[in-house]
């Protein structure tokens, strides 16, 4: 628990020694920018207010713990102009690597990109997996599934909304160890040999039982994930 008016300096506190730039900012600008972040947590739902104290929730320490401060509190307007980029993507052929990473994208940039992408993304498939169909939100709305990248960010996979599904956390780590992919022809899921294979242990069965089964298809057909990312997943990603 936080005393209100001890907030910020519990912030700064988490975050000056993660991304030291931060420490040269002067007294005024850190109150802003720390007012300014400490507002959108609590939007988020991440910071609850009872009786004159703040309580940062587990999920929200690691947010901010993990996210630099250009990740946090990104405005709804710069979303907004960034899903319109992304989605005039969509007019042109679809090229499975990212051309703005030759470019200097700054850090901000970076992360208005990532959630305009998760915005249009899992609002294709209503924020429910598209492989085993999970779907939950707290109640402040924040949803569970997220927007994964076929061909990854790590090989600069592009933005681009055809390179995305939306996948609960453990469909997502699945997808991308390589142990489920999706077959670029029929949309059905393939597990990995070794997994089918093992057979044995009842814990897995769940995800066994996903073979064959056809992903969600999604509200647009223009944002069903594109041919050319699935294949390269197959070829490179899946562990066969
Ligand atoms: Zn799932």
């Amino acid at each position: 628990m936080i005393r209100s008016d001890k907030l910020n300096e519990f912030w700064f506190d988490i975050i000056k020694n993660r991304f030291p730039k931060v420490q040269n900012w002067s007294k005024r600008t850190l109150q802003n920018q720390c007012r300014h972040r400490i507002d959108w947590l609590r939007t988020m739902g991440f910071i609850r207010f009872d009786k004159g104290f703040y309580t940062l929730s587990e999920s929200g320490l690691s947010f901010v713990q993990r996210n630099p401060p250009e990740a946090i509190a990104i405005q709804k307007q710069e979303i907004k102009a960034e899903e319109h980029e992304l989605k005039k993507m969509l007019l042109g052929s679809f090229e499975p690597f990212s051309k703005l990473e030759g470019k200097a994208v700054t850090l901000r940039r970076f992360y208005v990109r990532d959630r305009a992408f998760r915005v249009i993304v899992t609002a294709q498939y209503e924020h429910y997996c598209a492989i085993c169909g999970f779907g939950i939100q707290t109640p402040q709305g924040y949803h569970e599934a997220e927007a994964a990248h076929i061909v990854p960010k790590q090989k600069l996979g592009t933005d681009d909304p055809r390179n995305g599904m939306c996948l609960c956390s453990t469909c997502h780590w699945l997808f991308d160890e390589g142990i489920l992919s999706i077959l670029s022809d029929s949309y059905s899921v393939i597990i990995a040999s070794y997994l089918a294979d093992k057979g044995v242990d009842s814990s897995v069965d769940r995800i066994l039982s996903y073979k064959n089964k056809l992903i969600r298809t999604v509200k647009n057909s223009r944002f069903s994930p594109a041919i050319e990312a699935l294949q390269w997943h197959n070829e490179h990603i899946f562990l066969g």
